[in-house]
């Protein structure tokens, strides 16, 4: 819960939000032609990876060896991306943002392997991670492991009033060997737990100052993991979009996801003034531009899906009949082997109005659809 004073400031700042808001109400009406415009006309020079080295979906073997990871590359002053392959997708790679202010270091999106991110913290900087800013619950970025990083009882980990429902659920349920895991305690929370859990939490944004830098954290809507959090660097215009930015992969849909408010979230996003770097959690991440071409394809094959998703719901396929039926042309290489019928299913869910409350956002895969472990075909 938030205190008093902290609601009002939030309060205070979705007013501003709308007030903004309807301030711009004209221009952004001409932002969104040009972006629908920028979406139908955009082509797959940068996902195909061609002008890369890279194949299609990004893979990194293109560019690295495994003895190269974590790979940190600087992004802007004292912004660094930390990079490591990603623990069940071969040829991936799961991303965390690391920033050092003059107040210490503000980590954003933790690792599973939260030893080798303290390290590569230490050899920037003798200065200690003072923030870490969850932006997904999910496993791969550390919901289990966080709690055992270096100096995980000194940071503040800071995520959304649903994030901390999740984290405090999962750690009251024993794992495979029976034992209950050690989950860190979100105990800096953005936003509040919804009225009614069908719908989706206010949006709101939280001011965080550390030192000479600023962090806009967001809650921009439920996205890919359901809390999804997103972080604005002013003074780098940079604008961190956690999984909810998955670069030259279609991004799944299948685990605790809201499809249609990703897709209306990510193109806030791609509408956003002052933001000269898109950044995500997963893929790889490149230059400013490219960065900022690969979201529009993310928005535009997320459409492409939820299209032809509807067109299988309205013809009346039953989902497990889906692969015979199923068309995703150029898009279907883009996909995780076990992705496709998830991805339809959290789609069919929502045309029936069947996704799961938020908190819990899951299960998912693991009800109704089921996973497939073949490659759609084109
Ligand atoms: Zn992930």
């Amino acid at each position: 819960m938030l205190a008093k004073s902290s609601r009002h400031v939030v309060r205070v700042l979705a007013c501003l939000v709308l007030s903004d808001a309807a301030f711009l109400a004209a221009q952004v009406a001409t932002s969104r032609q040009k972006l629908d415009a920028q979406l139908a006309s955009s082509t797959k020079e940068v996902r195909t990876g061609e002008n890369l080295t890279l194949p299609p979906s990004g893979d990194w073997r293109a560019r690295y060896k495994e003895t190269d990871f974590p790979v940190v590359k600087k992004v802007a002053d004292n912004v660094y991306l930390f990079q490591m392959p990603h623990p069940g997708i071969k040829g991936w790679l799961v991303n965390s943002l690391i920033v050092i202010t003059t107040d210490g270091v503000v980590v954003i999106e933790g690792q599973m392997n939260g030893a080798k991110l303290v390290d590569e913290v230490k050899k920037l900087t003798a200065q200690p991670i003072k923030y870490l800013i969850v932006g997904s619950t999910h496993g791969d970025h550390g919901e289990t492991q966080m709690a055992s990083m270096p100096g995980a009882d000194k940071i503040t980990f800071i995520g959304h009033a649903i994030t901390k429902w999740w984290f405090e659920n999962d750690s009251k349920i024993p794992n495979r060997s029976g034992e209950l895991p050690n989950i860190v305690k979100i105990n800096d929370v953005v936003g509040t737990l919804p009225e009614d859990p069908k719908s989706a939490p206010p949006h709101v944004t939280k001011i965080l100052k550390v030192g000479n830098e600023e962090f806009d954290i967001m809650f921009m809507g439920r996205g890919h993991a359901g809390p999804d959090l997103e972080t604005y660097l002013p003074k780098h215009k940079i604008l961190w979009l956690s999984e909810s930015f998955e670069s030259r992969q279609l991004p799944s849909m299948g685990d605790s996801s809201y499809p249609s408010e990703w897709i209306a979230m990510l193109k806030e996003a791609a509408l956003m003034k002052n933001v000269d770097n898109y950044l995500g959690a997963h893929g790889f991440m490149d230059t400013p531009a490219i960065n900022k071409e690969e979201l529009i394809n993310d928005i535009r094959v997320l459409e492409q899906t939820y299209a032809e998703a509807k067109r299988l719901h309205d013809a009346g396929i039953p989902i497990d009949e889906v692969p015979k039926h199923w068309h995703f042309g150029e898009n279907a290489a883009l996909f995780f082997a076990d992705a496709a019928l998830p991805d339809i299913t959290a789609i069919y869910w929502e045309l029936d109005n069947k996704l799961p409350a938020c908190p819990p956002c899951r299960p998912r895969r693991w009800q109704g659809g089921g996973d497939t472990a073949v490659l759609p075909v084109k």
